[in-house]
């Protein structure tokens, strides 16, 4: 298996070789055609697997299709990440601004911490995907900052993270204003409280482990 078996855009391919990223990693060989079939995943993967690229990937792809067939202004986001921290948030960031270099693919970040104007001001920009912690991006929702219409992926990183810092609340608060995403699920342990989550938001899961 390789990138370039799984139909990916030219310009990502590039971006892809321009990482270095030569042979799939076991998560990402799983997790990329998975995503692509349109259903919600629950991946067991921790920090160092490639699960980054695996759920950026795909959200890359889907993003910039939708872009290049529909030129529109990207003012409503397609896809959101949310991440425990806003330190993996900006790791995040800064991997998807690399694989989605050259297409029409913009990022804002919502964390908090960062002075909210700012943020406010990008949203208005215009972007596909939204990266953040979910204090900050419900924060965003209920001063009606942001319409999250059109987000029709949803990524959950280091879901079992998520719960131990109390955010399941806050995360299920954005799952409900959005309108049944496909739902990315990330969890380097697999806990029956992930299970449930998984099952509250999804029907049809598939099950990865690596
Ligand atoms: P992650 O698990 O997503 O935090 O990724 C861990 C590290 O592996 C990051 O520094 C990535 O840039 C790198 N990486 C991800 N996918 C690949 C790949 N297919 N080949 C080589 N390195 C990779």
């Amino acid at each position: 298996c390789s990138f370039s078996s799984c139909d990916l855009l030219q310009k990502l391919l590039q971006n892809i070789e321009a990482l270095r990223f030569e042979i799939p990693t076991p998560v990402q060989m799983q997790a990329i055609p998975a995503a692509f079939t349109g259903r919600s995943l629950l991946v067991s993967a921790g920090t160092g697997s490639g699960k980054t690229a695996s759920f950026l990937v795909p959200i890359v792809t889907r993003c910039a299709k939708i872009n290049l067939e529909h030129p529109r202004e990207q003012t409503n986001p397609i896809a959101i990440v949310l991440t425990p921290t806003r330190e993996l948030s900006m790791q995040v960031e800064e991997h998807a601004k690399m694989l989605g270099k050259g297409l029409p693919f913009k990022t804002v970040l919502v964390i908090g911490g960062d002075a909210l104007a700012g943020q406010i001001h990008r949203i208005q920009k215009g972007m596909s995907l939204i990266i953040g912690t979910p204090g900050r991006l419900i924060d965003l929702l209920m001063k009606h900052d942001i319409e999250l219409v059109h987000v029709s992926i949803l990524v959950l990183d280091e879901v079992d993270c998520m719960l131990q810092r109390g955010f399941r609340s806050q995360v299920m608060q954005i799952f409900q204003a959005l309108s049944q995403p496909q739902v990315l699920m990330y969890s380097a342990t697999i806990s029956q409280e992930v299970e449930q989550m998984a099952h509250s938001m999804a029907k049809d899961i598939i099950y990865i482990s690596v």
